[in-house]
Formats: C-alpha cells, sequence, structure tokens
C-alpha cells in the first residue's frame, strides 16, 4: 500500500495532476480507445511536462509501482494501461512548433495527427503519419506508423529525425542518429521499450492541396473490383497510397441507396502530388465498374487526414486482428468478401493496405528495428461494437475469418496493430531483428521497468524466469 504521505509528495511535485481512485477525472481519465479494457490504476499521473515524467518514473521505481505509459491510448490491445499501478499520461504535452524553413516539426506526445497535420497545413506541409486523424503521434510513430504517405515518404518512423527521451532510471537524452544511434535505431520500431519519449522531432513534405477519396461499391459487386485494383497496383506510382476498406454505412450519409443495402467496399485513398497527374493516374481505379459513388476531391491534406476519422469512435468496444498478407490472391479476395458479407457488427471495418515496391520498402531492412517492408498488403480486422453482450458472437466471427485468412498470410505482423500482445507475437513482429533489440534492452532497461508494451524482455527477466 502506497502511504499518503508518498502520495502527498507526488502531488505537490507536479505540475499536473495526479487522479486516485474516487476522485473527479479519474474515471475519465483510466479509459482508453477500447471500451473492452476496462483497467483501475492505483494513480494516473497526468504530465505537464518533462519533468513531470522524470517525476513521475523516479516515483515509480522507488516505490516500486507497475508502470503503463499512454499517450493518446489508442492501442487497442490496451498495453497504455494497468491495474493497480501507474498510468504516465502524456495527454496533455499538445506542444508542436514548426520551422517552414527546414521543413521539419517537433511535437510532445499527446498530439494525434489531426493536429500535427492541421498545424502544418498553414504552410503547405505534411507529416506521414497514419489513415486517420485521431491516433496519436507518438505511440504509432514508435510502432512504425502506416498512413497516406507512406510509399511517397515511408512510413513515421523513416521521418523521425530525433526523440528525446527519459529511460527507465529518469535520465533524460536525446536519441537521433548522431547521438544515442543506438537508441535511436531502437526507438523506431521498438515501441516504449526504452523509455519514455518526450518529444519528436519529424521532417515534414510539401503536400498542400491534394487528390482524396475512395470508389465505393456494394459489396456484391466488389469482387471485381478488388482484383482490378490489386492488378492497378502493381504499376501504381508513389504518390498514390491506397487500400480497400470495408465498412457498412452509418444511417444518414448521402450515398446512393445500394450503398445502404449492403456493405461497401471503398477502394483509394490520397494522391501527394502534381494534381493534373494524379486525375490521370487514379481515372482507371475511379472509372472501373463503374463504382455506385465516387467520393475523390481536391482537398487540403489535413483533411484527406480526418476523412475516414468516422469510421472509428472511440469507446467502441474493439476485437482485432492483423498481417501482412503473402499475396494477395483471388481466393484471398473471395474469402475476405465472404466474411465480410457475415459481418455481426456494422461498426466493423477490414482495412487492406498497400505499401508495396515504394519509398516505404526501399529503406533498408536493418535501417530501423521496424521491418517487413518486403510484404506488399496488411491486412487488418477492427472489429468493433458498442453493446458489452454483443462481444462473444463479434470475437466469434473474428477468431473464425482468421482461421480461414490463414493460408495467406505472411509470417510477419505489424506490433502497431496487434490485438493480443503477448510474447510469441511480439517475437514474430520483430523477427531476426528481437535478438539486437534485447541488447538494447539489456543496455537502456535491464530490469524491464517499461514492459506494459509489445514487450522485448531483457535477458536478466528471461533467465529469471528460466530460473523460477
Ligand atoms: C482507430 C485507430 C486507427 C489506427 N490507425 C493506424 C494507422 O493508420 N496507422 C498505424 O500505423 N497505426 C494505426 N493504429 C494503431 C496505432 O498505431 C496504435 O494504436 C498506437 O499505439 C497509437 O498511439 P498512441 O500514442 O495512442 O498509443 P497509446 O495507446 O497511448 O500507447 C500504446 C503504447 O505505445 C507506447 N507509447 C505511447 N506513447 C509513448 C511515449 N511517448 N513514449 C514511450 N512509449 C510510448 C507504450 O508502450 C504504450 O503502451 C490505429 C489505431 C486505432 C485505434
Amino acid at each position: 500500500m502506497m502511504s499518503e504521505l508518498a502520495l502527498q509528495d507526488l502531488h505537490t511535485s507536479l505540475r499536473g495532476q495526479l487522479f486516485l481512485p474516487d476522485q473527479p477525472g479519474y474515471e475519465e481519465n483510466r479509459k482508453v480507445f477500447n471500451a473492452l479494457i476496462d483497467r483501475h490504476p492505483a494513480m494516473i499521473v497526468q504530465c505537464a511536462g518533462v519533468a513531470d515524467v522524470i517525476t513521475a518514473v523516479k516515483f515509480a521505481r522507488a516505490h516500486n509501482v507497475e508502470v503503463a505509459v499512454r499517450s493518446t491510448g489508442h492501442n487497442v490491445a490496451g498495453i497504455s494501461v494497468c491495474d493497480g499501478g501507474m498510468v504516465i499520461d502524456l495527454s496533455v504535452m499538445k506542444g508542436i512548433h514548426i520551422d517552414p524553413e527546414a521543413r521539419t516539426v517537433r511535437v510532445e506526445p499527446g498530439v494525434t495527427w489531426a493536429e500535427l497535420n492541421h498545424e502544418l497545413q498553414v504552410f503547405g506541409l505534411a507529416a506521414t503519419g497514419g489513415y486517420v486523424g485521431t491516433t496519436g503521434v507518438a505511440g504509432l510513430t514508435l510502432g512504425g506508423g502506416l498512413g497516406w504517405m507512406v510509399r511517397k515518404h515511408g512510413c513515421a518512423l523513416d521521418n523521425l529525425l530525433s526523440a528525446d527521451v527519459v529511460l527507465a532510471d529518469g535520465q533524460f537524452l536525446s536519441a537521433s542518429e548522431t547521438a544515442n544511434s543506438d537508441l535511436f535505431w531502437g526507438i523506431r520500431g521498438g515501441g516504449g521499450n526504452f523509455g519514455v519519449v518526450t518529444s519528436f522531432q519529424f521532417q515534414a513534405h510539401s503536400a498542400g492541396t491534394v487528390l482524396a477519396g475512395l470508389a465505393l461499391h456494394p459489396l456484391s459487386k466488389a469482387g471485381e473490383a478488388m482484383r482490378f485494383w490489386r492488378d492497378f497496383e502493381t504499376t501504381a506510382p508513389e504518390e498514390a497510397s491506397n487500400g480497400a476498406i470495408m465498412f457498412t454505412a452509418p444511417p444518414g450519409l448521402p450515398l446512393p441507396e445500394p450503398l445502404h443495402r449492403e456493405p461497401i467496399v471503398g477502394i483509394g485513398g490520397v494522391w501527394v502530388g502534381p494534381l493534373d497527374v494524379g486525375e490521370r493516374a487514379l481515372r482507371p481505379l475511379r472509372e472501373f465498374g463503374p463504382p455506385a459513388a465516387d467520393t475523390y476531391q481536391r482537398m487540403p491534406y489535413s483533411t484527406a487526414q480526418t476523412m475516414a476519422d468516422f469510421l472509428w469512435t472511440r469507446g467502441s468496444y474493439n476485437y482485432w486482428k492483423s498481417n501482412f498478407m503473402k499475396s494477395l490472391s483471388d481466393q484471398a479476395i473471395d474469402t475476405i468478401l465472404g466474411f465480410v458479407a457475415t459481418v455481426p457488427s456494422p461498426r466493423t471495418v477490414v482495412v487492406l493496405e498497400h505499401d508495396g515496391d515504394s519509398a516505404w520498402s526501399r529503406v533498408a531492412d536493418d535501417a530501423t528495428a521496424f521491418g517487413h517492408r518486403n510484404w506488399p498488403y496488411n491486412i487488418v480486422v477492427t472489429s468493433a461494437w458498442t453493446d458489452a453482450g454483443e462481444s462473444d458472437a463479434n470475437i466469434r466471427w473474428t477468431r473464425e475469418f482468421w482461421e480461414a485468412m490463414r493460408p495467406f498470410l505472411a509470417e510477419a505482423v505489424y506490433v502497431n496493430y496487434l490485438g493480443d500482445v503477448d510474447e510469441e507475437s511480439v517475437r514474430a513482429a520483430y523477427g531476426p531483428k528481437y535478438r539486437r533489440l534485447t541488447a538494447l534492452k539489456d543496455k537502456y532497461d535491464p530490469t524491464n521497468f517499461f514492459h506494459m508494451n509489445q514487450n522485448i524482455k531483457p535477458t536478466r527477466a528471461v533467465s529469471d524466469a528460466g530460473a523460477a
């Protein structure tokens, strides 16, 4: 039991807030994106800045308190909140500083991609982030960062120039290609294993107005469209980062009637480059079928960043499965569409992301801890529902879908989409890089202080377990 005096001391040494159970703000602040995660930390330290992060880390260490680190709480596996320990909450650290000349931006960890790209847009710039605006810059970048400019500029961590990190002993340091470069390698893919990142410096890119949208097909006509898309993608320019999104239209969405009768397959994404070239290049994709609707428009990149946000709402129950695919065969397409036809919840979205040969795949495999750049397609089944009583049916459907997909999956998974984080899946995510990450963990966090994450176990933790 933590003494009241110790907690009082912690409280007075913070610039931010301390939320304890039964106090105002606690309930609201213990929740994360996924309502299926219902944990009760003993304390939530809502940090106002770096000093609070250092204070929280040193306090947890001194009092032997388990720690979870949370930026915006989007991780669906729930690793950013613990039962009974301390949540280091970074969600109100929202500083954004842009250098328009150098086209760089420094961001604090509570910032979302929508906020960042809103600020960059005024300078005609954009940062490579995720496919939606609500997710946090922090967790998404530390695990990889797949989004609407992945084919043109790589994933989010390929654009990371430096980061400030609070280590497990409370030490603060910067990491880049020239300072603590081993740590810089590890945080680009190794998630929150090595410390708390308190600021990220990114390379931004010219974006301005882009061409973005989806060609929408009713499910019953989507098979041919998906095959056409797959073949189109083999020669698609890198300016186009595309995917196929399968979802149910929410009532009231202004779409033609057939798209309200059955699930929708939306094919498309964002073109970042000369717009007239984009209009010509994307025409075949937008005309094939023809689709029941074509939502492509010219828009600011910051608008494109948020165009799919309505599909994933905070507070739904979520259960996800994801994996890179060996290839997108006809059989795989038919299997996916067959399961979409029986989807139990209108909130569920299935996404096929295409990264392919592009700026993303040209980054050397050993340049960062993130890997699997050789697989062109990634599938994400984001099952979501609103009534707790529907959990069993939705989880069952997701698992059956996943069993049927197994023949088409590569031995490669993206850590940030893991719905269940266990040792086997983390090892599968890092593959041969796991060994180098272990050596780094031994150096920067040998006691596994940061273990509520996609955990890389230090050697000591493994041998302790072996001895037990
Ligand atoms: C609706 C939705 C859409 C998504 N879309 C995409 C997408 O388009 N592309 C994509 O690549 N991913 C996507 N994701 C997955 C996303 O990358 C992860 O959920 C990621 O963890 C979100 O970042 P966060 O800051 O909210 O993480 P949190 O949930 O706050 O934290 C998750 C973990 O990340 C680590 N972490 C977070 N912040 C820090 C920090 N400052 N320092 C050290 N460690 C930290 C910790 O280990 C923590 O446990 C999506 C997720 C959701 C729910």
